[in-house]
């Protein structure tokens, strides 16, 4: 196997993580269920804490100078958003609890208004439940078509597939940037190009990219695109949305309520300019201010050295698994992101993980919220998925572990 020289020290990285820490208390993990969620830095936690410690205040309200404080923090971490995916202003981006509530924001709000019968929505055979089951819904609700866009065998998107799907009657394609299953990084800013061309909007699904590679809305050209901070070494329950300024200023409210309006009376109500319209009630203010911290800390790294530390964590791994006989990995080989689903022998996925986490590596089974997705590759699969506090020893443990596996189930050498 070539020797690699990495241009990232994860151990060093993992210094800035408590969770890596020795604790009296817990075992020491090999986390690899970064799909799900990522470990958060102590900056993140130290910024959230400090935000509830000392400057605890209602946004938008309060005459008071802790209530200006708070604002300023929460305007500070949508400017830092807006900064981190290039967005033109940063009243394009939207706080919302995540990506599934981005996207559920984009289907009741535009969808409601602008989606006919008979209209064609998009989306790929690899979309998590999150950017699958709103637009069911509304095709539901809307007497509009949902048109499945399916993978290929080796678990990509064909182009020439959307040219022939994409008709006058199409509004929307929606799709993941990398997908949480197979790993595929999908060509967005192609899609959305075609999209365009077709008289379509496009939204792409970001949770799985954004911490893992640069993410440039401008560059792509879409016209939604989410991601969810937990996924992005942030805080749970926070998210942003961004949307192009026009779309966002004739899409009407998702939410109503305190925050978004500039007056009401009885006869009328004048609503408050993008994003606050869509910010009705107190938003995730401490979760905001932790958001932006993890976004310091990606760019403290550099999103090009991380993507460029990931990919070759990537082909080192995808070089040692297939040591492990009768494993079959899914998704595309060798240019994907550093997600593996994977499934060994005829052994379930779940006893897979289980035996895993006995020996203190933790990965995902199951079908990772993508049912349909599951179909097609026959059922559920067992998942690692890699951070950049990950490097060449925990895939070396997953590999043992693997083989570990096997012997338990029955299975020779
Ligand atoms: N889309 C993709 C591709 C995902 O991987 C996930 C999370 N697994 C989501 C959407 C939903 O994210 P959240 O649960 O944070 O809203």
């Amino acid at each position: 196997m070539a020797t690699m020289t990495f241009s990232i020290d994860a151990g060093e990285i993992r210094g800035q993580f408590p969770f890596f820490q020795p604790h009296p208390e817990m075992r020491s993990v090999i986390y690899l269920d970064n799909a799900a969620t990522t470990q958060k830095p102590y900056a993140v936690i130290e910024a959230v804490s400090n935000f509830w410690a000392y400057h605890n205040a209602n946004v938008h309200r309060g005459g008071h100078g802790a209530g200006a404080k708070a604002s300023e923090l929460y305007e500070a971490a949508r400017e830092r958003v807006a900064k981190f995916l290039n967005a033109r202003e940063p009243a394009e981006i939207v706080f919302t609890r995540g990506t599934t509530e981005a996207i559920n924001l984009v289907a009741s709000s535009w969808g409601e208004a602008f989606i006919q019968p008979g209209d064609e929505i998009i989306v790929t055979e690899m979309e998590h439940h999150a950017n699958l089951l709103p637009w069911m819904r509304l095709a539901e609700k809307k007497n509009a078509k949902l048109v499945v866009w399916r993978i290929t065998e080796d678990g990509r998107l064909n182009l020439d597939d959307l040219r022939t799907l994409l008709t006058e009657r199409t509004r929307l394609v929606a799709v993941a940037h990398i997908s949480n299953v197979l790993g595929t990084i999908n060509p967005v800013a192609e899609i959305c190009r075609l999209a365009h061309a077709a008289g379509a909007l496009c939204l792409v699904d970001a949770a799985q990219s954004v911490a893992h590679m640069p993410v440039d809305v401008q560059a792509i050209d879409c016209d939604f695109l989410m991601f969810s901070g937990h996924k992005a070494y942030g805080p749970t329950g926070i998210g942003a949305l961004y949307a192009k300024r026009a779309l966002l200023e004739t899409m009407p409210p998702y939410q109503m309520g305190g925050g978004m309006v500039q007056t009401v009376s009885w006869e009328r109500v004048v609503l408050a300019p993008p994003p606050a319209k869509f910010e009705a009630g107190t938003p995730p203010i401490g979760e905001a201010i932790g958001l932006h911290a993890a976004l310091d800390f990606i760019d403290s790294i550099g999103r090009d050295a991380i993507e460029a530390y990931e990919h070759e964590l990537t082909q080192y791994a995808l070089e040692r698994l297939q040591e492990v006989p009768g494993l079959r990995l899914y998704g595309p080989v060798p240019d994907r992101a550093g997600i593996f689903a994977f499934t060994l022998e005829d052994i379930h996925p779940h006893d897979i993980a289980t035996v895993l986490d006995t020996r203190d590596i933790a990965i995902r089974s199951g079908l990772h919220c993508a049912h349909p997705l599951g179909e097609r590759l026959g059922g559920s699969t067992a998942r690692a998925s890699l951070a950049v506090y990950n490097d060449t020893a925990h895939i070396d443990a997953l590999i043992e572990g693997l083989h570990q596996v096997r012997k338990v189930f029955g299975y020779a050498g």
